[in-house]
């Protein structure tokens, strides 16, 4: 089936007089008829529920139509997109370990790694996405477990090499993580370039109303632990906290990664995705590809508008042809490749904050790919502590923009951005 029915149709099949929509399930706790019944639960001889913090079925049923939009064989929702990556990173890494990351990620996951899952052990080597064959050699070491890199960088809005970051992790042994937020399966399936595991933030594009803040891991079930088991013991021999079960023997290529990811890490940290949310986000993905249609259209026609002005210093946004990874979103993103757009404002600083006064429509916000157009002004705000020269030296110069385009009409859009722009007085 298209992906267009899949976000209607996948993860639940009502039966007769079932409720069309997904339920919640808003309940911590499972009851069962004996001690072994539930006993079975615990040594995961038999799947089922027994308490929330772990796994709950209205969780189940969206991560499983996550999962079919990917073309991935197990998913699971965490309560972020932090949780996300953080999750998919720890479940094959520990103190002691080493992963290769593009620098071309999000803010937030930069942190985790650079600083938090440092304090924790475990050694990044930040690459840029186009460096040379060499360099990207060179960052591997004999503990190196995992790639990571993220199909449009947030804010960058860089295009990652999937399949070549594929075939660099798979010739050292090791599965390349790829963030797939903004692009959404609707835009990219990495798992088709060779990825073995998809994080999200499902607050993004997924959820796409500002209702939930959310995350998913997916898994391929390409990635075959066993050929090299001496890499990833926690998922090829035996856990000790779950009676000796091996999650490769028991659950199959298909099934080990999710599985020790639910059992060890969502029993030991709780991070998961409340149903109520659940259910939210569930609402998001059933418009997500015809919302994406017009996140796509409108993110490249105000890329065009903007490119045309005369107000306008710069545009960056992949779907221009003078963009340098303009030849990569046609391989990677044929069918679009998102809302977010950002450009320079001429007047620096001071034009891009009148401009941003100016708007009637856009809403001043740091959130992205959201149904409402938001936009940002990161030198004002999120970046207000860096000087005009760091700002370059970070990629967000004072005049940068960021603009989310969302789907509202292009028309009534474009109109709002030209009368911001047109009374923009500092020049
Ligand atoms: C927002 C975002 C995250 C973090 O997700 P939260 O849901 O805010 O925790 C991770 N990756 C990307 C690309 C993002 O845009």
């Amino acid at each position: 089936m298209d992906r267009d029915t899949l976000c209607i149709h996948a993860g639940y099949t009502p039966g007769n007089g079932d409720p069309r929509m997904i339920p919640i399930i808003q309940s911590t706790t499972f009851k069962y008829d004996t001690c072994e019944d539930m006993g079975k639960l615990f040594d995961l001889e038999e799947s089922g529920y027994f308490y929330t913090r772990l796994q709950n079925p209205t969780n189940d049923m969206v991560a499983a139509k996550i999962a079919t939009l990917e073309g991935g064989t197990a998913a699971m929702l965490t309560s972020s997109g932090q949780a996300a990556s953080f999750l998919a990173v720890f479940n094959i890494a520990g103190a002691g370990d080493h992963i290769v990351s593009s620098t071309s990620i999000y803010g937030g996951t930069f942190n985790l790694f650079n600083v938090t899952m440092k304090r924790m052990g475990i050694e990044f080597t930040f690459v840029d996405p186009d460096c040379s064959d060499e360099e990207l050699e060179a960052a591997f070491q004999p503990n190196t477990k995992a790639v990571f890199g993220e199909t449009i960088a947030n804010p960058a809005l860089t295009v990652f090499d999937i399949e070549r970051f594929a075939d660099a992790a798979h010739a050292h042994g090791v599965p390349l993580i790829v963030d797939n937020t903004f692009a959404t399966p609707i835009n990219c399936r990495p798992f088709e370039w060779g990825a073995d595991i998809v994080t999200h933030s499902t607050t993004k594009y997924m959820d796409g109303h500002d209702a939930a803040v959310g995350g998913c891991i997916v898994d391929s079930g390409k990635f075959d632990w066993s050929a090299h088991a001496d890499k990833f013991p926690g998922l090829t021999t035996p856990d000790e906290s779950y009676h000796g079960v091996t999650y490769t023997e028991r659950f199959g290529l298909g099934g080990a990664f999710i599985t020790k990811a639910t059992a060890q890490l969502m029993r030991d940290f709780g991070c998961i995705q409340a149903p109520q949310n659940a259910f939210l986000l569930n609402l998001g993905l059933e418009s997500l590809a015809v919302r994406m249609k017009r996140h796509n259209e409108n993110g490249q026609k105000m890329a065009e508008f903007l490119a045309g002005h005369e107000k306008v210093s710069w545009v960056n946004f992949p779907g221009l042809p003078d963009n340098p990874y303009y030849e990569r979103a046609k391989k990677y993103l044929p069918d679009g490749i998102c809302g977010v757009v950002s450009f320079g404002v001429k007047g620096g600083r001071a034009g891009a904050m009148e401009f941003m006064k100016n708007l009637k429509i856009g809403n001043i916000a740091t959130h992205v790919a959201d149904a409402a157009t938001c936009v940002l002004h990161p030198a004002s705000t999120t970046h207000r502590q860096m000087t005009d020269e760091e700002l370059i030296e970070a990629g967000v110069p004072a005049d940068l923009v960021r603009m989310s385009c969302g789907i509202e009409s292009a028309e009534d859009l474009i109109a709002d951005v030209a009368q911001a722009l047109d009374a923009v007085t500092v020049l």
